[in-house]
């Protein structure tokens, strides 16, 4: 119980002056989940995007998406609620299923649009405005957190681990 406890206190704070900063941090934790998903290739990880708008969580989820190797274009799922990525790991391809659920109308939405099978599977749901679904998303791995600073370009990033999936992922990054 004690080293569960220790586990889930896994998070990391970062102080982002620019955008690249905001795009180092993404191309690290993707490194990290990349390496997780390789040596778990039947894991489904779920990653939750907070902060107000314009806070950076697009912008967040696109650098992560393209440093686990998307080439294409990632744009907002702002009015289609959820955009896929097919992504190539080493032995097998996972898929990046990216949601907005800013314009929900109802918290149960996401469920009859047939999004909860994207949950079921071998990869990743990054979610943005977690908070629309009240509660009726499945138990998040990861949440991260942004913040605007003062100045126009300055973030405050927090990633905290919800789950011993996330507390190894953190913890992995942080030994590299
Ligand atoms: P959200 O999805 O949270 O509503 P977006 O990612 O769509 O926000 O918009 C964030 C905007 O802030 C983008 O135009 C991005 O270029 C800009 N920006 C400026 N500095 C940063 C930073 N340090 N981190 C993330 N985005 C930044
Ligand atoms: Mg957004």
């Amino acid at each position: 119980m004690a080293q569960k406890q220790e586990l889930l206190k896994a998070s990391l704070q970062q102080h982002c002056r620019q955008e690249a900063d905001t795009a180092a941090l993404a191309k690290f934790l993707a490194a990290t989940l990349w390496h997780y998903l390789v040596q778990s290739p039947q894991k489904h990880l779920n990653i939750s995007l907070e902060g107000d708008l314009g806070a950076g969580k697009t912008t967040f989820a696109r650098y992560l998406i393209q440093a686990m190797g998307y080439e294409g274009k990632v744009k907002s799922p702002t009015y289609t609620l959820c955009e896929p990525y097919q992504i190539e790991l080493k032995q097998q391809e996972i898929t990046i299923h990216h949601f907005d659920l800013y314009r929900m109308r109802d918290p149960l939405e996401w469920q009859e649009a047939g999004f909860e099978e994207h949950f079921d599977i071998p990869g990743i749901c990054l979610i943005e405005w977690p908070e629309k679904a009240e509660g009726t998303l499945p138990a998040f791995d990861l949440q991260i957190q942004l913040t605007a600073g003062a100045d126009e370009n300055e973030r405050f990033i927090n990633i905290n681990a919800l789950s011993q999936s996330g507390a190894s992922i953190l913890k992995e990054g942080a030994s590299k």
